[in-house]
């Protein structure tokens, strides 16, 4: 404690040595007049008390004086000397010229201060004063110390007792009023700090309606403002998460649908919607070699519009793509979801039939031509009909790959268009 009042850390501590050292001062102010005053007035007392020796011994000393009795005279100024008031007597002569010279103490111990009474020696000679010489009756400090030691040390004990009662009194009220809700206050910050806890508060516990008590409002409202601004930035943010989730959901949709367009610009015909060549090939081969390893039977159809050039050269290229689009939804009516339709280029196009076997592909292929046969367009007012060949294979378990089908269908084709057109060759 004694060391903290020494080398103070805290504000507390700042301040009861300030208050302590400042009445501390005040204390000693006060102790040192109280102890001038009584040596002042021990002095006066003193000097009191000569002045009465003086006038019991002025008259016998007078009378040596008067009787030229030296040795009477030696021994009263030997029993003055010898009483404690007195430290020193001179007698003089009526000019000036000392008598008798004594003192209680040696030359070299010479009281740090001395004072005296003086007083004059006279004789009644028939009612005539004759001036004898004078006396001079000498005390010193020492005396005054001796006599008001006592007082002194009554003052200074009281001094000490109240400045360490007074000190461990300001001791307590610091400690408690000051110090402690400090303390409090300091550590719930701490606490608020290290949780990262806005909706914490602070609460000072046995407060009264002070400065303190308005910090601590002051912290609390500051605390929920913070809580508040915490909120509204986490609230902020979900609603950015949100939107952000919502913007990649979007965006993902987009992707999607932009995937899907061109997956089906890779795989599909723009025309008339059916696999393209790439694609017809790449799916017919897989399906092919399943059909292989189940040992089941599959078949493939390849179909050309008969003299198609004439079809553009009589009607024009919009009308060939109109009969086009006519074929291949005819023929996509009479398929199952398991067959497989293709665009091969130009006005060729083929089918893959999984569990079809030759007479059955023979059959839908006729179905096929014939509904195109007994078909007939109107565009643009113009009425078109016309016809289409077919090769009808089946597939060998020695078949390669769909390209031994492909080619051995061509042939069945290339018979059609031999024998007439508007027929299916198998
Ligand atoms: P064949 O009976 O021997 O098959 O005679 P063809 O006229 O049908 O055969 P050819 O190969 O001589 O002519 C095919 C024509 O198909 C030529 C081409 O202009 C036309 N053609 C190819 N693709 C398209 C297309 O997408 N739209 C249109 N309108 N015509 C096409
Ligand atoms: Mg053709
Ligand atoms: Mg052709």
């Amino acid at each position: 404690m004694l060391l903290n009042f020494l080398r103070p850390n805290h504000l507390s501590q700042k301040m009861l040595r300030v208050v302590f050292s400042i009445y501390l001062g005040v204390t000693c102010l006060i102790t040192g007049t109280q102890f001038l005053t009584e040596y002042l007035k021990t002095q006066h007392s003193i000097s009191s008390e000569l002045n009465q020796l003086q006038a019991t011994v002025r008259d016998p000393i007078a009378a040596s004086l008067w009787q030229y009795n030296q040795t009477q005279l030696d021994v009263l100024v030997d029993g003055l000397v010898k009483m404690p008031i007195i430290q020193g007597v001179d007698v003089f002569d009526q000019d000036g010229n000392s008598i008798v010279t004594n003192r209680s103490y040696a030359p070299t111990d010479r009281p740090l201060s001395v004072f005296s009474v003086k007083s004059e020696l006279s004789w009644t000679l028939m009612g005539k004063k004759v001036l004898l010489g004078s006396l001079v009756l000498y005390s010193s400090s020492q005396v005054i110390f001796d006599r008001v030691l006592f007082g002194f040390l009554l003052i200074a004990l009281t001094a000490i007792i109240k400045l360490s009662l007074l000190f461990w009194l300001f001791v307590w009220a610091f400690d408690r009023y000051l110090a402690q809700p400090l303390k409090t206050l300091m550590s719930q910050v701490e606490e608020v700090q290290l949780n990262h806890n806005a909706s914490q508060r602070i609460h000072l516990p046995d407060i009264e309606n002070n400065e303190l008590k308005q910090l601590q409002e002051h912290m609390n409202k500051m605390l929920g403002a913070i809580e508040k601004d915490k909120q509204r930035l986490l609230e902020d943010e979900q609603e950015k998460r949100n939107w952000l989730e919502d913007a990649v959901t979007e965006r993902t949709a987009e992707l999607q649908v932009l995937n899907d367009k061109l997956k089906n610009l890779a795989t599909r015909d723009s025309l008339t919607g059916t696999l393209n060549r790439g694609s017809f090939f790449e799916t017919a081969e897989h399906m092919r070699k399943l059909a292989q390893r189940q040992q089941s039977s599959a078949s493939f159809v390849l179909m050309d519009l008969d003299h198609f050039k004439r079809i553009n050269d009589t009607y024009g290229h919009f009308i060939g793509d109109q009969v086009l689009i006519h074929f291949t939804k005819t023929t996509q009516s009479f398929l199952r979801k398991s067959d497989l339709l293709g665009r091969l280029g130009g006005e060729e196009f083929a089918l893959f039939l999984s569990d079809t076997g030759v007479d059955d592909a023979f059959l839908l292929a006729e179905r096929v031509r014939k509904a195109i046969t007994d078909s007939t367009l109107q565009i643009d007012g113009k009425t078109v009909t016309y016809t289409v060949s077919f090769g009808v294979v089946c597939a060998e378990p020695t078949d390669q790959s769909i390209s031994d089908l492909f080619k051995r269908a061509d042939l069945k084709l290339y018979g059609a268009k031999e024998h007439g057109r508007d027929r299916v060759e198998r």
